[in-house]
């Protein structure tokens, strides 16, 4: 697996690209407003995007999921609770945008357990609720790489004061995640990488957190 991360303004999101370096296939998780970085970057390696995961219908991380569609055919991928948040987002300006995002229909409804091959890396889906209803992080078993969106960053998790949101849910889904390996490298929406291990006050997590 190669990844190359961009870190995209005005919010630091962090888009990733991962590809699949055997078949050259690519999967983009949360593009953000970095479209043309990351079909920079795809192109440079010679890799083909083929899909979109989101980790949750924010209009930050999704803000270039149609752009990237349109320019590489790739199927847009998010769990199936947040997926009208898609539509939604389009109807909304944020400050944060120069314009609101198309509207996006997605091509692939997300479950619990769903998988996603890119070549020869299967992204499985682990439905995380909390920073959003729809949150997920994928995780890559060979990799021991769990993307993780806006639920758990370096030392803290994402905000569950906004619509959608649940303290009581990230709580479980938090406590869900320390079921992995404790050598898994964590990549957030929003600052450094981390490994599971390394964030010990997971243990301590306990309802209610506000
Ligand atoms: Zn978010």
């Amino acid at each position: 697996m190669l990844l190359e991360k961009v870190v995209a303004p005005p919010l630091d999101n962090n888009a990733y690209l991962v590809i699949d370096e055997k078949n050259m296939q690519a999967a983009v998780v949360d593009p953000a407003l970095a479209g043309e970085d990351l079909l920079g970057l795809a192109e440079k390696h010679g890799a083909k995007i083929a899909v979109v995961l989101n980790t949750h219908g924010h209009p930050d991380p999704t803000a270039d999921d149609e752009s990237i569609r349109k320019a590489t055919g790739a199927k847009i991928a998010i769990f199936e609770l947040d997926a009208p948040r898609l539509e939604k987002n389009a109807r909304e300006t944020r400050w944060f945008l120069p314009a609101p995002p198309p509207s996006v229909k997605p091509d692939l409804l997300l479950k619990e357990g769903s998988e996603i091959r890119v070549g020869d890396l299967t992204f499985r889906t682990l439905h995380t609720p909390g920073h959003t209803e729809g949150s997920a992080c994928f995780y890559v078993a060979s990799e021991e790489a769990l993307f993780t969106g806006d639920t758990l960053y370096a030392g803290s998790h994402g905000r569950t004061d906004t619509f959608g949101g649940s303290p009581a849910k990230m709580v479980f889904s938090l406590r869900r995640l320390q079921e992995l390996p404790p050598t898994t490298h964590v990549y957030p929406g929003h600052g450094t990488e981390t490994m599971l291990g390394d964030e010990s006050w997971l243990t301590d997590v306990m309802y209610p957190i506000l």
